[in-house]
């Protein structure tokens, strides 16, 4: 399961100026759909609308069919996995915050994720924030680690959609690269929306869509893209 379809969404923050335009696509069930385009197009304003954190002016959002507003808070949470673009972190131990994504989880499990998304050796250590008490085993962490962290516990949690919001830009290549892999081995299987700055970190997505000024100005898969440029 996991469809997730926008059914000509328009959004607005405030009412004088409208953000999304009138936008819809499908993600099939585990396949995977980039968003790219320019900064302030609208491409995090669509993963706010999947979470809830706003709703639709108008138009619909729905997983399976069923519209995300007659869902529950509680089972949207649990049916999407975010990989943010800056992640806070709790301070506590890596493992703790990479446990987040299911509590229940076993010390084997926990160590298995962050095996995954690379960030084995330093799980008992702490997240240095800029405020906080830092301990003896406390970390300065990257915002790459960052992400890796997110990564381990949305490996941990499991859900059946993924919202990855891309933030490599900032990140050197390799790092990029490492991010990279982490991502594609987490979204494997699963519904996957992924908000991208740039097309050439999607080359294997389903469908890319690439939206400008609140509108989807193309789409199609990399190399229908490619072809017309
Ligand atoms: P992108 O992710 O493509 O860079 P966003 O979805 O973040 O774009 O933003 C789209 C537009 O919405 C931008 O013009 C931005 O300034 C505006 N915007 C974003 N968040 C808010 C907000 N909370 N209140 C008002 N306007 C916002
Ligand atoms: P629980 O179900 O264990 O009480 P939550 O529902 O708060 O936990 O969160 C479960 C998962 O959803 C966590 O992995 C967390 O990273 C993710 N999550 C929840 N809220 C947000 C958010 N606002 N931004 C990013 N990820 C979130």
């Amino acid at each position: 399961g996991g469809a997730v379809r926008f059914e000509d969404v328009h959004f607005s923050y405030d009412p004088d100026r409208e953000i999304l335009k009138g936008i819809s696509f499908e993600v099939p069930a585990g396949r995977t759909v980039a968003i790219v385009g320019p900064s302030g197009a609208g491409k995090s304003t669509i993963s706010r609308l999947l979470f809830r954190f706003y709703d639709v002016s108008s138009g619909r959002i729905s997983i399976d069919g069923q519209d995300i507003r007659d869902v529950t808070q509680e089972s949207l949470r649990a049916a999407i996995g975010m990989v943010p673009q800056d992640t806070v972190l709790f301070n506590d131990t890596l493992a703790y915050n990479i446990r987040y994504g299911r509590h229940g989880a076993s010390d084997a499990e926990v160590i298995e994720a962050a095996h995954l998304a690379q960030i084995d050796g330093f799980i008992q250590h702490t997240p240095k924030g800029f405020d906080t008490e830092v301990g003896e085993r406390g970390l300065k962490l990257s915002g790459g680690e960052k992400q890796r962290v997110a990564i381990a516990r949305t490996i941990l949690k499991a859900p059946p959609i993924l919202l990855l919001d891309e933030a490599t830009s900032a990140l050197d290549s390799h790092t990029e690269r490492e991010i990279q892999d982490a991502l594609d081995r987490v979204s494997r299987g699963r519904t996957t929306l992924v908000i991208a700055h740039r097309l050439s970190t999607v080359i294997g997505a389903d469908e890319i869509i690439v939206l400008a000024a609140g509108r989807i100005a193309e789409r199609g898969t990399h190399g229908e893209l490619m072809k017309k440029r």
